[in-house]
């Protein structure tokens, strides 16, 4: 929900641009570090899904470590000042570059997503003379129950090491000098919101675990990944639920006193803080369909079109006390992008008042892969970002 001040502040900016909450993005955070600290459970933010300084250094306040997919973003980390032994740096792909820096750096752990990927670590390690901390990103072959697109841990997916390769890795393990290993790690997909899942997750880490003890490792860092998913339909019901999701692991993960519980949250930590604002450029009313033309496109917030996302869509130049779905004279329109590509839509038959020219739209709970994944195709301009605390 928007306050009529909000409102009126937006009336004067130029479109599009990102608002950011940051007092719902501290509530989160807060309510999040509290869930995890009554199980000692540590949290790393999962860096991919919202850069954006004024969202990182809010969460490197509040203590979490950096979950990182490139050699940028551990960097990126470093500089806003997160502690060094707080990030770690996963990915399928980390080039010889990127691996080096992180050294450089003595980063907390590498999260290994294949055999081949230990052994060089290993030859960069032992260059440097130094000893490069590892765990293994195991792929659980767990079905996340999420759109196909962003689920990560079955058999056919890119990511982590498959349960037939853990014997090939214990081997490389034995035979390196300058790796450390530390324990597993797993990341099974995103905008997972059924935690029957995370269930079938606990189950599967402990088997890992218990091979690596059993093989002569010792697993200090049980490292269950993030995931956790928002109601994208309930965008003023903004705080996820991480009582229930951390419960679920202290009941179902069997943790021994020496062994920390890691996790590395992005969407549910920033996803609801944020909102894509757009400004009505033309309403086209056809035979079979109406259009609202925004000023913001796929440029923009991919989301919809990358993965057929579902994003509330409303109009907020109607007054405040006015239900966009339930007002006298609802039109269903497609609401769409300037941008030349057909899936440049943010929602079709999206019932909404009587809109016009010129009308603010807000495009809610984008504060998680929305900036970040915005592009300059067409030659659009950079993105611009509003916080609450400009206004
Ligand atoms: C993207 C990613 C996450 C965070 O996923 P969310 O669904 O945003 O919580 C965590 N760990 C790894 C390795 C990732 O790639």
């Amino acid at each position: 929900m928007f306050s009529d001040k909000d409102r009126a502040h937006f009336s004067k900016l130029e479109t599009p641009f990102y608002y950011y909450d940051l007092n719902l993005l501290k509530s989160t955070l807060e309510a999040c570090h509290k869930a995890a600290s009554a199980y000692k459970f540590h949290v790393h933010y999962a860096m991919k899904a919202n850069f954006n300084p004024i969202v990182l250094k809010e969460i490197e306040k509040i203590g979490f470590g950096a979950d990182c997919v490139s050699g940028n973003e551990v960097k990126k980390a470093i500089e806003i000042g997160f502690a060094k032994n707080k990030v770690v740096f996963a990915g399928v792909g980390k080039s010889d570059k990127e691996i080096n820096d992180a050294l450089d750096n003595d980063i907390f752990c590498f999260n290994v997503e294949s055999v081949q990927e230990l052994s060089v670590i290993n030859e960069l390690a032992e260059k440097k003379q130094k000893i490069a901390k590892v765990a293994i990103r195991i792929n659980p072959n767990v079905d996340a129950h999420t759109h196909a697109n962003i689920t990560t841990g079955l058999d056919e997916n890119k990511f982590g090491v498959n349960s037939w390769d853990m014997p090939a890795c214990a081997d490389v393990l034995n035979i390196s000098a300058n790796l450390e290993f530390i324990g597993v790690h797993f990341h099974i997909g995103s905008q997972i919101t059924n935690m029957e899942v995370y269930k079938n997750l606990c189950i599967r880490v402990n088997e890992f675990a218990t091979w690596f003890e059993d093989h002569g490792f010792k697993v200090t860092v049980l490292n269950v990944g993030g995931g956790l998913g928002i109601d994208y339909h309930k965008p003023d019901q903004q705080i996820p639920d991480f009582e229930t999701y951390f419960k679920i692991f202290a009941d179902f993960l069997e943790v021994k006193p020496y062994q920390e519980v890691h996790f590395e949250l992005g969407r549910a930590l920033v996803g609801q803080s944020a909102s894509l604002i757009s400004r009505v450029l033309y309403v086209k009313n056809g035979k079979k369909k109406n259009f609202i033309i925004l000023d913001a496109g796929m440029t923009e917030l991919m989301r919809p079109a990358l993965y057929q996302a579902y994003h509330q869509i409303e109009n907020i130049s109607k007054p405040l006390s006015v239900d966009s779905s339930q007002t006298s004279n609802p039109v269903k329109y497609d609401v769409v992008g300037p941008i030349c590509e057909s899936t440049d839509c943010f929602g079709k038959e999206v019932q909404l008042p009587e809109t016009f020219r010129n009308d603010l739209i807000a495009i809610r709970s984008t504060g998680a892969y929305g900036e970040v994944m915005a592009s300059h195709y067409n030659l659009r301009e950079t993105v611009q970002v509003v916080s609450s605390e400009d206004i």
